[in-house]
């Protein structure tokens, strides 16, 4: 079903606080931050790495609500989000020296959504003479084993910076 407007629907997301099923919300099971490969919270935030990378060190950044839309989000989390965003880019150039970064949300499964139920924005640092993006998007994931190292590194960055 094709919805345009549905105003309505801003109750449901305001009510609908977290999801146990949902990768970004609290997890049930009571996993913590390291398990959950998140980095950094913010007031409104939170920043964390991909399990499934398209490169190493792609992060995602996304409310702490769960929240579909850009439009569901009030000004002050858009703009914490976006600082964030800001924080997760500046700490990927300083760790990773990446030579550019494909920033971007997919919005709904048509336009490649993972998780279409809770926003988040992917950061993923490119290189030159690495694939095109559609060829990164069709590659081979990093293994887990790269994803602790990146998350150590990272989180240390974080740390040292204080
Ligand atoms: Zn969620």
């Amino acid at each position: 079903m094709k919805r345009i407007w549905a105003p309505w629907r801003q109750l449901y997301v305001s009510n609908a606080k977290s999801d146990k099923n949902c990768i970004f919300c609290p997890d049930q099971a009571g996993k913590d931050d390291r398990e959950r490969l998140i980095l950094a919270r913010s007031d409104s935030s939170m920043i964390m790495l991909n399990r499934y990378p398209y490169t190493g060190g792609h992060l995602m950044v996304a409310p702490l609500r769960h929240a579909s839309e850009l439009d569901d989000l009030s000004d002050a989390e858009l703009l914490d989000l976006m600082h964030l965003l800001c924080k997760g880019r500046a700490l990927l150039k300083r760790v990773a020296s990446p030579d550019g970064f494909n920033v971007g949300i997919n919005l709904g499964r048509a336009a490649g959504a993972g998780v279409e139920e809770h926003l988040h924005i992917h950061i993923v640092p490119r290189w030159n003479g690495d694939s095109n993006f559609m060829t990164v998007v069709g590659d081979v994931r990093v293994i887990p084993d790269g994803l602790s190292e990146a998350y150590e590194r990272l989180s240390a960055a974080l740390a040292e910076e204080g």
